[in-house]
């Protein structure tokens, strides 16, 4: 047996660092006591940071695709017509949910390994004017492509048409200032950029959607946002509330927030230049060419190397638990994450075994100092300006 440290590269759950695993660890307080709205209240002024919203961000007791489904459930009447960005696993997520709703789905899909064009969303809402959402993700997982967000919310201003957008793998871990782009509902989970265990969300809706919220009956007993509110103004939730997810959350917002977002955006942003400047150094090809996302990086493998072997090799002989590829991509991708708690020297790890294993796999090496290539990007990028495309590197 190898005595390896064990190091979580997935795209969640994700580490956790020791002041949130000692959070979790404390007894149990009651959810409709004092102590427990204080933690709530300092969570929610927190979470309106990280969000970028003056309205209130609720926190639901359910994984990401719960916030999902409460969003869609809360926002449409069956019936009702939404256009659904669908460029991966979860914009066909978008697409499941919409229809259980009874909604009618336009579907907008994108190529794996692409982003959406803001114009493609421009033209199909023209030949669509009943169309009365649009639903998308800010960080496609299963491909790591970043969606131009923030112009697709500038193509839709003036429309009344909610923009609806999955932040699971994005929020905290790249820009996405609610408010300020236009976005009508944003969602998110614990176990990704928050550095939590699985089992929280957290939602927040614009003010005009709210107003649309008000006029839907909600689809299910449980997910009553407008229910969820009211309690919230007292700093408490609905029902029983994930006591220790929120004691949790507290100790993780004092520390994402501690110097300010910006330098949580530029670790994120440093972090990804290494992994695709390593990746590429070694000869492999980012998956995501361009619009690449802040939280994982996707690496597409030499033919003949078998993605499901490269990931079970890292975990067995390293340590180092990456993902692979769904669907089409399985066996030809693996997805590197740098989200939660970990830093350079984890990626370094999760680096070098993926190297390995493929030479022990019969692939090829590129450059012998890739991991120095890849440090060199991490530290032009933490002094260099931020979410700028760096120039493909051909070496
Ligand atoms: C992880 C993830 C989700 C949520 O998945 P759950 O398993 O329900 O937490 C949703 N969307 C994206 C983009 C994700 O990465």
């Amino acid at each position: 047996m190898i005595l390896n440290k064990n190091r979580l590269l997935t795209p969640g759950p994700t580490p956790l660092p020791e002041e949130v695993r000692l959070a979790l660890a404390q007894d149990m307080i009651h959810h409709r006591k004092a102590a427990f709205h204080d933690i709530l209240r300092e969570c929610e002024e927190k979470l309106q940071v990280l969000f970028g919203t003056s309205q209130p961000v609720l926190p639901l007791s359910c994984s990401g695709s719960g916030a999902m489904t409460a969003a869609v459930y809360s926002l449409f009447t069956p019936g009702e017509k939404v256009l659904v960005v669908n460029a991966g696993k979860f914009g066909e997520r978008w697409t499941k949910i919409a229809a259980s709703r009874g909604l009618e789905v336009l579907e907008l899909t994108v190529e794996w390994g692409l982003a959406v064009a803001p114009e493609d969303v421009e033209h199909a809402l023209d030949e669509n004017p009943d169309v009365r959402g649009v639903l998308v993700q800010l960080s496609e997982t299963s491909t790591g492509v970043l969606h131009p967000v923030r112009e697709i919310g500038a193509k839709m201003a003036g429309r009344d048409v909610l923009l609806v957008v999955d932040g699971v793998s994005g929020v905290s871990l790249c820009p996405c200032p609610m408010d300020e782009w236009g976005i009508d509902c944003l969602v998110t989970g614990s176990q990704k950029g928050l550095m939590l265990p699985p089992g929280l969300a957290l939602l927040a809706l614009s003010e005009r959607a709210w107003k649309r919220c008000a006029d839907v009956t909600p689809g299910c007993f449980y997910f009553n946002l407008p229910a969820e509110r009211k309690k919230l103004e007292k700093f408490e939730t609905n029902f029983t509330s994930p006591v220790n997810l929120l004691q949790g959350l507290k100790v993780s917002m004092d520390m994402l927030l501690a110097d300010g977002l910006d330098a949580v955006f530029r670790k994120q942003w440093a972090l990804t230049q290494l992994t695709r400047r390593a990746v590429q150094a070694m000869g492999l090809t980012p998956f995501a060419r361009t619009n690449y996302t802040w939280g994982l990086t996707s690496i597409l493998l030499p033919d003949g190397v078998d993605g499901g072997r490269i990931v079970a090799d890292c975990a067995e002989k390293y340590g180092a638990y990456l993902a692979g590829g769904q669907d089409a991509l399985k066996g030809r991708i693996v997805r590197l994450a740098h989200m939660g708690w970990l830093d350079w020297s984890d990626i370094l790890a999760g680096l070098y075994a993926l190297n390995r294993t493929i030479i022990d796999n019969g692939g090829f090496c590129g450059a012998h100092d890739f991991l120095e290539q890849g440090m060199a990007s991490y530290r032009a990028a933490l002094e260099g300006e931020i979410g700028v495309e760096p120039p493909l590197v051909h070496d």
